[in-house]
């Protein structure tokens, strides 16, 4: 079966599709082929600088709007997400490599859920009165104005979602640049938004690399800019948007752990290290893949998870019964194989897993290292591929210093029948967003971000809202002013 997967243009500016064929050329690659699937654009200074103006032109406008009407356009577009879920799900797959089971459930519809809860919030977002005697103050919640959205490759459409959501919601412009790997979905996103009626100039997309996202985040008419990326990244971009002081929202790298104490539930355990390693062939930041386990239970836990791994099904993305796809990119795949190997020379014991597979695009098979300790590289950072440690601990105050023993602090998880347990480890573990007996979930309502070098803000829920906003105080007198003079 073709798909037709080339965009009629590079870039959306100014409610359409914009070309400018003198920007680099960038190839889209279905990375379980290795084919070239699309070909677009890199974004010249001139489009670059015809979205800024749009968003500028329109916010004002959009920020003028009744927040209920902003939302209702959210909400509208969270539909036409819903109704196209499936040939959006497709282009995803087609994009990332991820398999068509997977993006069916977790791109497409996850944006959707950011667009139907922001378009149901935007209405209810009010300042407070505040009371001082006889005077009294109040507070008034504005937008920040032009806000830049920079994504990471592994969830295109969910990214540009999570991020324009909350910005539109609170009467922002957003101009999104995807990852130059996966330029394809947020093209659609865009069409979405103004087919559900969002005014020209406030969701606009440009394509390009680093390049481009730097132009963007030093550009004096943007006011916050969103990054979902890597660390080294995220440390470039912060220091670039602290220069003009602008508001950031950092959502980057992990190297999580997951803590499986002897009296967990070990289906229910290895279930959430497999969720929590190699959905999305191991290519989310969240995951857990220090994966600590009480001396008790660590030989059953690996010969279990050897089992269940011995029964992914490693095929076509596009075909349903698929549940695990190739790696993004042939960079990625580098980069596994050689995390892969130095796992193997510092002295972890591959169980299972970690080949490369003799066959066009970009296969490596989900890998299982047991003995791993603290100071190997494969412990140590992030590989971004489906690559699970096994690390062995005896007592809890041990398993919770070396998990914390990390200069990330994005995610971890908890598997234990004994609740108390549970909730006091978690109190002491270093991390942005945890799990109790579960790995990975995460739904809107729930905020969504790190701590330590994985991120500054939050992602989702209510939380997103205090990232595109801005508190305006008004005090008010009500008598004669006093003055010394
Ligand atoms: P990168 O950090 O390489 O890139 C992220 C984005 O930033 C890309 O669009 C990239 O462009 C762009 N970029 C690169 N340099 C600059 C710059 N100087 N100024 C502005 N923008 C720039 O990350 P990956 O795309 O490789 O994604 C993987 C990383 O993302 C992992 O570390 C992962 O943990 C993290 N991530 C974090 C998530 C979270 O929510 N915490 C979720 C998903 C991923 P281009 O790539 O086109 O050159």
């Amino acid at each position: 079966m073709t798909y037709d997967t080339q965009p009629n243009a590079s870039h959306f500016v100014n409610g359409a599709p914009l070309e400018d064929a003198t920007g680099d050329v960038i190839d889209v690659i279905y990375p379980a082929t290795g084919e070239v699937i699309a070909r677009v654009h890199a974004a010249t200074d001139a489009v670059i600088a015809e979205a800024v103006a749009g968003a500028q032109a329109a916010q004002a406008e959009w920020a003028a709007t009744p927040p209920r009407e902003r939302g209702r356009v959210l909400t509208r577009a969270a539909q036409i997400l819903r109704e196209r879920n499936r040939e959006l799900s497709v282009l995803e797959t087609m994009d990332t490599g991820k398999p068509l089971s997977e993006t069916l459930v977790a791109d497409a519809t996850s944006g959707a859920d950011a667009l139907e809860y922001f378009g149901g919030i935007a209405a209810g977002l009010t300042g407070e009165h505040i009371p001082l005697g006889r005077d009294w103050a109040y507070t008034v919640r504005e937008p920040l104005g032009v806000c830049v959205g920079i994504g990471a490759w592994n969830y295109p459409t969910q990214i540009a979602c999570w991020k324009a959501a909350p910005a539109l919601a609170c009467g922002n412009a957003m101009i999104f640049k995807p990852s130059e790997t996966t330029p394809l979905s947020a093209l659609k996103v865009a069409e979405i938004l103004v087919e559900a009626g969002l005014p020209a100039g406030l969701f606009n997309v440009v394509q390009g690399a680093g390049a481009v996202g730097a132009a963007l985040t030093t550009h004096p008419a943007v006011d916050k800019v969103s990054l979902t990326g890597s660390v080294p990244t995220g440390r470039k971009v912060y220091a670039a948007a602290a220069e003009s002081i602008k508001h950031v929202t950092m959502e980057l790298g992990g190297k999580s752990p997951i803590l499986v104490f002897d009296d967990a539930d070990i289906e229910d355990a290895v279930g959430g290290a497999i969720l929590g390693n190699f959905y999305s062939s191991g290519q989310i930041c969240s995951n857990g893949t220090r994966v600590f386990v009480q001396k008790g239970l660590r030989e059953r836990f690996v010969a279990r998870m050897a089992e269940r791994m011995a029964e992914a099904v490693i095929g076509d993305p596009l075909d349903e019964a698929t549940n695990f796809g190739p790696l993004v990119s042939a960079r990625q795949m580098e980069i596994v194989t050689s995390y892969l190997e130095k796992g193997k020379a510092e002295g972890a014991r591959l169980v299972a897993g970690g080949e490369r597979l003799d066959r066009p695009g970009y296969w490596v098979t989900p890998a299982l290292f047991d003995g791993v300790t603290d100071d190997m590289t494969i412990a140590q950072e992030e590989i971004f591929g489906p690559v699970l440690s096994v690390l062995e601990f005896e007592t809890e105050d041990e398993a919770v210093a070396r998990a914390n023993d990390t200069t990330f602090g994005l995610s971890a998880g908890v598997f234990t029948r004994d609740l108390a347990r549970a909730h006091r480890v978690i109190g002491r573990l270093r991390a942005g967003t945890c799990f109790v007996n579960s790995y990975n979930d995460a739904p809107v309502e729930m905020p969504f971000g790190g701590v330590k070098m994985s991120g500054v803000g939050r992602e989702n829920a209510k939380a997103a809202i205090e990232h595109y906003s801005q508190l305006k105080s008004v005090y008010v007198r009500m008598g004669p002013v006093e003055a010394p003079f």
